[in-house]
């Protein structure tokens, strides 16, 4: 994923855009950059924050990063912001996106002679193609109206000019982007709760499509909000931070309704001593499950921060999870002898589930009930640049679906997509076989939908159902 942050100020505004960009590190792990216009023109920051926090990395450059206008982000993969420079003027582009044409896009600049600058994997960047369309209008307002047109998959974006910052939502809203107001300062931002402790408060969160154009002085709405939405969903369920609001509907609230839903139709509530969540993400899920049990909320694992202060993660699949285990430290006197109901934000491929789960056991748990606060992920994103799934056949759903059907598989999703149908209880039991766990609930979609509480068709749910 990616996370962005602009400020227009009337003051520097490079200490609110280095803790206002800072504040998305969980939405990236490799990259951080900045790039702020003040009185000696722009001036560009990248770095590599794989193994040091954005921070670290990016307090020596505050000194010359000087200036009222800034935009930045944190990215999992392409180093952003672009900053180029085009009949359009100076302009600098930072983008969260999934661009699944890109070979297409590629080809037609390519027809037009134009080039891109070589990135050392070869690819082409992302955010640099976005900055071409942009440079293919008479204006970037129409540029990026184009630019989103153009893309197959999703485009959220900043585009900082030396007089203001446009601020543009995806077409269909699938990430969102919220304006804060101070006074002498607007900001833009993906996660809500980045600018609260910078002193801005809410001043409106764009609609899909939506397009303003941000300057110290006010908003000036340049496309209006269309009328379809696609939000993702998981945002709420995982990879939002808990302090933000989406949509109006606060993440750490939905995961304690959902908890509760997952606990209304438990089974197995009555055998057990306590709830707990995988760190972090499952924990609120949790607590949601353990208020509507009248049972304890407890930790049998606790996650050692001081020397892992980040979401470090690695393209290594092995070594992530390696990681991964290494940052949960069992408290093995609430385990031993204990019957818990285990909550994970999901189960994407299950590996490092069993493994976690398989520990509990060999540390004397009695029972582990695990409940996942989604349902079966059936279907990869093709709309966000998740890392978390590649291939549908990196799903545990869909491996057991496939060899549950055969070559028959595909056409059977709807059936194993229902929570009411033989198949998809099947499925369920074939999995918790295979993992190891004493028995396995998913939260169903109508439950998650309702713990959401937005109209569903305003919710993407893609992941679940593969439904557009
Ligand atoms: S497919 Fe899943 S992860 Fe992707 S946007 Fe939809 S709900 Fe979000």
């Amino acid at each position: 994923m990616s996370g962005i942050f602009g400020v227009a100020s009337k003051k520097n505004a490079s200490i609110d855009l280095f803790f206002g960009i800072d504040y998305h590190s969980h939405l990236g792990t490799r990259r951080g950059g900045m790039v702020v216009y003040g009185k000696d023109g722009f001036s560009r920051a990248i770095h590599n924050i794989e193994n040091t926090p954005f921070r670290t990395k990016f307090e020596d450059d505050m000194e010359s990063m000087q200036g009222g206008l800034g935009i930045g982000c944190i990215s999992d993969y392409e180093p952003q912001p672009i900053l180029v420079q085009s009949h359009l003027g100076t302009f600098a582009v930072a983008t969260v996106s999934k661009i699944n044409n890109m070979d297409e896009l590629i080809k037609e600049t390519y027809s037009t002679r134009s080039q891109f600058q070589v990135m050392s994997s070869e690819e082409v960047n992302a955010t640099e193609l976005v900055a071409w369309l942009i440079n293919s209008k008479d204006s970037i307002a129409e540029g990026i109206q184009y630019a989103q047109e153009k893309v197959d998959g999703s485009l959220t974006l900043l585009v900082l000019t030396k007089e203001g910052i446009y601020a543009a939502r995806d077409p269909l809203g699938r990430t969102p982007l919220q304006i804060g107001k101070k006074e002498d300062a607007y900001c833009a931002s993906f996660e809500s709760f980045a600018y609260v402790n910078l002193g801005y408060k809410d001043y409106s969160e764009l609609g899909p499509g939506e397009i303003v154009f941000m300057t110290p002085d006010g908003i000036e709405q340049i496309r209006k909000p269309g009328n379809r939405m696609q939000i993702c969903a998981f945002l709420w369920v995982y990879y939002g931070y808990p302090n933000s609001m989406y949509e109006g509907v606060s993440v750490e609230e939905m995961r304690y309704r959902n908890g509760a839903m997952i606990a209304m139709r438990d089974e197995n509530r009555d055998e057990l001593d306590y709830a707990a969540g995988v760190p972090d993400s499952g924990t609120a899920h949790a607590i949601g499950y353990a208020n509507e049990a009248g049972i304890h909320f407890e930790r049998p694992f606790i996650k050692y921060t001081p020397t892992w202060p980040r979401s470090f993660m690695p393209t290594n699949q092995s070594v992530r999870e390696m990681i991964a285990k290494m940052k949960l430290v069992p408290v093995e006197h609430l385990i031993q002898n204990k019957s818990m109901v285990l909550i994970d934000d999901s189960i994407v491929r299950g590996t490092q589930l069993r493994d976690t789960i398989k520990y509990l056991y060999n540390s004397g748990a009695k029972k582990v009930h695990v409940r996942a606060a989604c349902p079966p992920i059936t279907f990869a994103c093709k709309f966000l640049n998740f890392s978390r799934s590649r291939s549908v056949m990196d799903l545990i759903t869909r491996r057991v679906i496939h060899d549950l059907e055969g070559d028959k598989d595909v056409e059977k999703l709807d059936d194993y997509s229902n929570p009411d149908h033989p198949c998809y209880r099947h499925m369920v039991a074939e999995i918790c076989k295979r993992q190891g766990f004493d028995s396995l609930q998913f939260e169903r979609l109508d439950d998650m939908i309702k713990a959401i509480g937005l109209p569903e068709c305003n919710i993407c749910t893609y992941c679940w159902n593969g439904k557009e």
